[in-house]
């Protein structure tokens, strides 16, 4: 009987191990197939919505993400030309009470051991590394995952949570590689006292200037301070984690102002990323078989969403699966269709808040400053709404994911 089978989950990354604690709440098990050796995420920073805050109430380990986390007091936009405020977006008692969740940011690490916790305390959830699943087969019954060295591993359905790079999209979707933004992300996480005195704000800020951008944030009880800046240099390749010097950084902000550099300066162990996504598509599912995460809808990091929506697409994934009772393909219809609009949404924005709010130049600058100063803290909670209300009414109802998006403005 398929119904006896775990449901398998190509991918042990944020998304994957957000869907296997989602389905053992709901009493359903699952096995992890990850492809590298040892569990884990990169050494950075990310940053948390209340829609994340709201996903982990309802899978029961909210409190411990909340230990893990540092509450920074605003969204801090930052001329990086003219070196002066253009406005901030104030996430104190008004935010919270709005959202009903803060705004937080986290390690990745912590982030990740959350999950991995859960996992591991859960006799519903078994987790295996070196397993490379490179397609699958499926009859009516059950579906296959044939792993890199030929291993066959039989499943009630299997989930694509296997990221950017998913092997599982290339069969269910089949849309050739994710196309390159030409944009270049450096990474770097310092001790915060490396960072300039008179920059340890407790804000997730984001200095913008003509054609690139600088974020910081502190992390892990304000032990260490996340850097991530970004070049539009029109980088042709995709490029993982390279390491770089901080003169190549550099290279890219010789025409931003001397306290955005000094950021650059004090960063230590640059990595490299050319930054990827695609545009959506509604063809997530193959029968038993539906992707999750970057896998179903890569974005560029621009709204700090990517891990979120990776998140949520878990939660709801087990609600649809468990409310279709043994209807496997219809619950995974069900995660489709409550998924694809706002994703997508998140996708196209992504690039478009790339385009005209952290990258513009001259007049095209101007205007940005102009109507970002001009709006209230309630219009922007206004604007946010979509995104972060609507999840929080305790009663795990996923579909008004959909219902927020499609209401929205
Ligand atoms: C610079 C940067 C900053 C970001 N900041 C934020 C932020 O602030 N907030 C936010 O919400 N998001 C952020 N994101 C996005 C976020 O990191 C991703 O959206 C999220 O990690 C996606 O999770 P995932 O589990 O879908 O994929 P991944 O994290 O890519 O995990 C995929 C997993 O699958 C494994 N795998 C791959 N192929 C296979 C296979 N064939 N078989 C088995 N396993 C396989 C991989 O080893 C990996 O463990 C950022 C991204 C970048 C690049």
């Amino acid at each position: 009987m398929s119904d006896e089978l775990p449901i398998l989950i190509a991918g042990g990354g944020i998304g994957g191990l957000a869907a296997a604690v989602a389905l053992a709440r709901k009493g359903l098990p699952s096995l992890v197939l990850e492809k590298a050796s040892k569990l884990g995420e990169i050494g950075a920073g990310i940053q948390l919505g209340p829609n994340a805050f709201h996903v982990f109430d309802q899978l029961g380990i909210g409190e411990r993400a909340r230990e893990m986390a540092v509450f920074i007091d605003s969204l801090l936009l930052m001329d990086a030309i003219a070196d002066g405020e253009i406005c901030r977006v104030p996430l104190g008692e008004d935010f919270r009470a709005r959202f009903g969740n803060p705004y937080a940011v986290i390690h990745r690490g912590d982030l990740y051991g959350v999950f991995l916790r859960a996992c591991e305390d859960s006799p519903l959830v078994g987790l295996r590394t070196s397993a490379e699943v490179m397609e699958y087969d499926q009859d009516g019954g059950s579906v296959t995952a044939i792993l890199s060295g030929g291993e066959r591993v039989r499943g009630r359905a299997l989930i694509g949570a296997d990221g950017l790079w998913s092997n599982l999209r290339a069969q269910v979707v089949g849309d050739g590689a994710p196309r390159v933004s030409g944009h270049t992300t450096y990474r770097s996480v310092i001790p915060t006292e490396m960072m300039p005195e008179n920059l340890r704000w407790n804000a997730a800020t984001l200095w913008a200037g003509p054609k690139c951008h600088i974020v910081h944030y502190p992390l892990s009880g304000w032990k260490v301070f996340n850097l991530v800046v970004t070049y539009h240099n029109d980088a042709p390749e995709p490029v993982t984690g390279k390491p770089v010097s901080n003169e190549e950084v550099l290279q890219g902000f010789t025409h931003v102002c001397e306290r955005a550099q000094s950021i650059i300066r004090h960063g230590r162990g640059w990595k490299l990323w050319v930054l990827c996504d695609r545009n959506p598509v509604s063809r997530w599912q193959d029968g038993r078989v539906a992707l999750l995460g970057d896998a179903a809808h890569p974005m560029l990091q621009y709204a700090a969403q990517g891990a979120c929506m990776a998140m949520e697409d878990g939660m709801v994934l087990a609600e649809a699966i468990a409310a279709r009772s043994g209807a496997i393909e219809a619950g995974l219809a069900d995660y489709v269709a409550a998924r694809v609009i706002r994703t997508a949404r998140m996708q196209l924005q992504s690039r478009e808040i790339g385009d005209h709010i952290y990258h513009p130049a001259g007049a095209h600058a101007e205007l940005r400053n102009a109507i970002m100063r001009a709006k209230s803290p309630i219009e922007w909670f206004d604007a946010l709404e979509w995104l972060y209300g609507g999840a929080n009414n305790g009663a795990g109802e996923n579909l008004h994911f959909q219902r927020a998006a499609v209401a929205a403005e």
